[in-house]
């Protein structure tokens, strides 16, 4: 393998973009957030401190919540009953944003896909923040109109005599896909069957997999 050359400087493409002037939306925040801070709303490290919350939300968190579910009836059962709080009561998640979670079970002969018709409302607490093609229009239209072409175009293949229902979120509504478990894996702990599911299996797009590397 050839070495890269290092002669050159990393940090001049890099620099101007973090010089150049702030647009709207930035400047809207930066006065929005000194305002608040100045008027004692708020105090200067309470934004910080609800990003740090939020950047600590990742899809990893809803998944050790699914392979609970598989392997736990108990916990599956009061899931289903109330997503938020055995989520609270199981794995200490908060819901820093006052909303519920309703989990939807996929089963043999219902497939459940969540969506944002409105905007890009999703199940933060547990999933962190959306992909970027939750939030395009083409999805937000199209789930709702033609639920099984857009999974078609994740390479999701919904049997005709299998229903598809499509979820809508809202600002106080969230959901939470919980797949089906894959066959196959009777013998994974529950650590093993955590590593299998992904971000996309619980928003309902593609199903869990037990091959996940690109070339299955
Ligand atoms: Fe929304």
């Amino acid at each position: 393998m050839d070495a890269h050359d290092h002669h050159h400087d990393h940090t001049a493409t890099a620099a101007p973009q973090t010089e150049a002037p702030p647009g709207y939306y930035e400047t809207m925040e930066t006065a929005l957030r000194e305002l608040l801070v100045e008027k004692k709303l708020i105090g200067a490290g309470e934004i910080r401190r609800q990003i740090e919350v939020l950047d600590s939300r990742t899809p990893a968190l809803g998944a050790k919540v699914v392979a609970r579910a598989w392997v736990d009836p108990d916990f599956r059962r009061r899931l289903l009953a109330n997503g938020r709080t055995a989520c609270e009561q199981d794995f200490g998640i908060s819901f820093y944003d006052d909303t519920e979670l309703i989990v939807l079970e996929n089963t043999e002969k219902v497939h459940n896909l969540v969506v944002c018709t409105l905007c890009s409302c999703y199940p933060r607490p547990v999933l962190g923040l959306p992909p970027d093609w939750y939030k395009q229009k083409a999805y937000r239209a199209r789930a709702v109109r033609d639920p099984r072409a857009v999974l078609a175009e994740f390479g999701t293949i919904i049997p005709d005599d299998v229903e598809i229902r499509v979820s809508d979120s809202t600002a106080v509504v969230r959901f939470l896909v919980l797949p089906r478990r894959p066959e196959g894996t009777e013998n994974f702990s529950e650590e093993e069957l955590t590593a299998l599911v992904t971000r996309d299996s619980m928003i309902g797009v593609v199903p869990v997999q037990l091959q996940t590397g690109i070339l299955s």
